[in-house]
């Protein structure tokens, strides 16, 4: 049985900067890094391959430039690397995005059973936490989401308990298999690579499955098949903050000049 985990390459938001004229991400010459949460979600299907004898396969909807990631992957443990990239699938919104992803995970389920599909919370780029509902909706499997710990995953009864992190308190919920499991940073400590996987990943063979192979019907993909687009990226103006009681040591007098503007901008009420 198989453990699918779904890796987004993304730029490093830290060095991103966004293009005044055209309103989107100014992208040359940006380092792409492994999308945080799915630097977790990788390690959380090593660890189900690791606890429950499950083959891993890493997959990434990417320019072929992805590549990176997925031998990063590789050299993590994952047993198989799966690049989906086609100019046709750019351009997707999560909608798009996740019809690609959850085709592919049908053709695997089609070669060898998907027990688990495992994704980050959410990407540091789109930030929608979308994608990976979207692909359990389209392929019937339960979704847990916001996942801190997985407890168990029953192979024969088929189903996994896991606990669930929302706001400031735990659930701990039971589903059946197949599952898409979306987890958060706390659920683990990621592994480091070892020298000889690292060796063989560079060697490895990464499939390309394109449009060629998925055969995806071309107005359902990429952004012919994106029901939303980012008409405009832009970073918001702040308000010039006003410094209040500058010099006063008396913190009370200070606290009074606050209540005093928040009653004139009426935000406060007394
Ligand atoms: C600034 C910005 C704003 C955007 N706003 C929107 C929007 O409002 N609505 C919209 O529909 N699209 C939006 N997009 C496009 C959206 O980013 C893409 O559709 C993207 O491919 C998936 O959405 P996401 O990044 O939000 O992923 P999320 O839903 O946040 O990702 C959740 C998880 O799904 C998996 N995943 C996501 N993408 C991939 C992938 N390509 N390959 C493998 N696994 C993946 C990963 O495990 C990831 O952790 C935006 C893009 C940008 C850059």
């Amino acid at each position: 049985m198989l453990v699918v985990a779904c890796v987004k390459q993304v730029p490093d938001t830290t060095q991103v900067e966004v293009d005044p004229t055209t309103g989107t991400l100014k992208r040359e010459g940006v380092p792409f890094i492994m999308n945080p949460f799915d630097i977790h979600a990788l390690e959380e299907s090593l660890r189900l391959k690791d606890r429950y004898g499950l083959r891993a396969v890493v997959v990434s909807m990417g320019p072929p430039s992805t590549e990176v990631t997925l031998r990063k992957a590789l050299a993590l443990g994952a047993d198989e690397a799966v690049l989906l990239s086609d100019r046709a699938f750019g351009g997707a919104d999560t909608l798009a995005t996740s019809l690609v992803l959850a085709e592919a995970i049908r053709r695997l389920d089609e070669r060898e059973e998907v027990a688990v599909v495992v994704c980050g919370r959410q990407t540091i780029d789109g930030d929608t936490a979308q994608v990976g509902p979207g692909i359990a909706t389209r392929l019937g499997y339960s979704q847990l989401t916001l996942v801190d710990r997985i407890d168990e995953v029953d192979l024969r009864a088929r189903k996994v308990r896991a606990r669930r992190k929302v706001g400031g308190w735990h659930e701990t919920v039971e589903a059946p298999l197949p599952a898409m499991i979306a987890v958060v940073r706390e659920i683990n400590r990621p592994r480091y690579p070892t020298v000889p996987r690292r060796l063989m990943a560079e060697e490895a063979t990464i499939a390309l499955w394109n449009n060629e192979v998925m055969k995806l019907d071309e107005n359902k993909i990429g952004l012919k098949g994106s029901a939303t687009q980012v008409r405009r990226i832009f970073s918001p103006e702040r308000a010039k903050g006003e410094i209040l009681g500058d010099g006063l040591s008396n913190p009370e007098e200070a606290a009074h000049l606050l209540i005093g503007k928040l009653i004139e901008k009426d935000i406060l009420y007394l």
